[in-house]
């Protein structure tokens, strides 16, 4: 018998438990160690409330979650409830799958203003985590700028874009639901250091920003590189240029627009105790297609600043960390002395949920070269349970996280999947109903 601790109950560390039942079947032992009291990390905290197609790809990991070798080990928060040298004491293996939560700040004159937020906040403002609840960022405010060109730029700015009945089958929390409904927002700046071809957003995601109801995308045509350029970039590439091409033939004449600022530089972030106006410098691609300044300024007078720019992995005590790149060091998903990395832990944080696959699968195999044809020596899951019962941990299992979910679908507004409780103490208090 082999006992893995896995930590991380997001997409990484579900695709690594698959992997691990594909390779050992009934010789192995997961435990899914997950510091909230629910599980799929970014696919409940992350992805769009909007999206609810792409968040059902947790059925898939509940397939896995409902196996007799998996347990789901929540509300337990390792380097707190448990060590990492503890973990490598009673596991084969111990693999950390802990994504990258924290939000790279923003590193310029202003950037602490009140009124400029990070995206881990502010999606998880809307999300229900339970530490960005309290948030309120500002939306009696009319013009906001989101600062990054990547998916999760795209997200928030059609968040902030969306009137109340577009939000219908979502399963947005009932506080932002309520806020984004009396928003004052009507100009959503979005920011990129480069030009329509160095974008970083998917077509499909991007192409919803020319349907929305009230809002309309506006691309500056002199912006673009010559059309023919576009046939050098890759397909999905100039799907998504198509798209801005597209939106740069339309007018304004909705109540809302979502602004692109291409070849924009943020330098600062004025105002009198709170965001007024974000300080911009016009850029222009350098010889190795990076951005270089131009000297040249223009401000965009606006409230709320979202920064999308990008998250790190928190250091773990006594875990190799890489601080320039904010994520473990790893070999190939190998830490050493027992212990793995997948994810965005690995490899920080890029790719789609289906690019964490590969890792859980490489790891499993990486697990077995190391682990040989013996298996494993440890105790395993019985030795946790000791522990964390000798420390009162209040460990939320599976079946309560089921009772948690039911209870999420009962009190859901109409035509919404769920309304996800927000604290800690109401999930808890959940686990007793049906
Ligand atoms: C805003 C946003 C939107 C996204 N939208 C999409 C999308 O639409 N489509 C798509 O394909 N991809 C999307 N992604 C990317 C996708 O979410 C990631 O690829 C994926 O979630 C990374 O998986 P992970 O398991 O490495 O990390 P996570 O999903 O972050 O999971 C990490 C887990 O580890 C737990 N954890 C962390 N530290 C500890 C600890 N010390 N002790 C115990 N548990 C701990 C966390 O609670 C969490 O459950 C989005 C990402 C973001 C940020």
């Amino acid at each position: 018998m082999r006992h893995v601790a896995v930590i991380g109950s997001g997409p990484a560390g579900y695709y690594s438990a698959e992997a691990l039942q594909k390779l050992y079947g009934d010789e192995v032992r997961i435990d899914m160690i997950d510091r909230m009291p629910v599980p799929y990390g970014l696919i409940r905290f992350g992805v769009a409330p909007d999206h609810q197609s792409i968040k059902a790809v947790s059925r898939r990991y509940e397939k896995v979650a409902l196996s007799d070798n998996v347990r789901f080990v929540g509300n337990v928060l390792v380097g707190r409830d448990v060590s990492i040298p503890e973990l490598v004491d009673l596991y084969d293996a111990v693999i950390l799958a802990t994504g990258a939560p924290d939000d790279r700040m923003l590193d310029i004159p202003g950037g602490d203003l009140p009124g400029v937020v990070g995206s881990a906040a502010f999606v998880g403002w809307y999300n229900g985590h339970p530490e960005f609840a309290g948030l309120d960022p500002p939306l009696d405010v009319a013009v906001a700028a989101v600062i990054g060109n990547g998916n999760v730029a795209l997200d928030v700015a059609r968040i902030l874009a969306k009137t109340p009945a577009e939000f219908a089958g979502s399963d947005i929390v009932g506080h932002a639901f309520s806020a984004l409904g009396g928003s004052a927002i009507r100009a959503i700046h979005l920011l990129g250091r480069r030009g329509p071809h160095q974008i970083a957003m998917t077509p499909k995601e991007l192409g919803e920003l020319g349907h929305l109801e009230d809002a309309v995308p506006l691309v500056d045509p002199a912006d673009f590189p010559p059309l023919l350029d576009d046939s050098l970039l890759e397909p999905g590439q100039r799907k998504s240029v198509t798209h801005l091409r597209d939106f740069a033939n339309l007018a304004p004449g909705k109540a809302k627009s979502i602004v692109f600022d291409f070849f924009a530089r943020p330098v600062a972030i004025e105002g009198e105790g709170k965001v007024e106006r974000l300080i911009v410098e016009r850029t222009r691609l350098d010889d190795k297609g990076g951005a270089a300044g131009t000297g040249e300024t223009y401000q965009i007078d606006c409230g709320l600043v979202v920064s999308c720019i990008g998250y790190k992995t928190p250091p773990i005590e006594g875990v190799a960390y890489e601080e320039d790149r904010g994520r473990f060091a790893n070999s190939g998903g190998v830490i050493g002395g027992g212990l793995y990395c997948v994810g965005w832990a690995r490899r920080g944080p890029t790719g789609t949920i289906g690019t964490n696959r590969p890792d859980g699968y490489e790891v499993a195999d990486r697990i077995a070269a190391d682990l040989g044809a013996s298996g494993g020596r440890k105790v395993g899951g019985p030795g946790l349970d000791g522990l964390l019962e000798s420390r009162g941990a209040d460990v939320v299992t599976f079946r309560d996280w089921q009772r948690i979910e039911a209870a999420e679908a009962a009190r859901a507004r109409e035509g919404s999947p769920r309304e996800k409780f927000v604290a800690i103490e109401e999930m808890l208090g959940a686990r007793g109903r049906e």
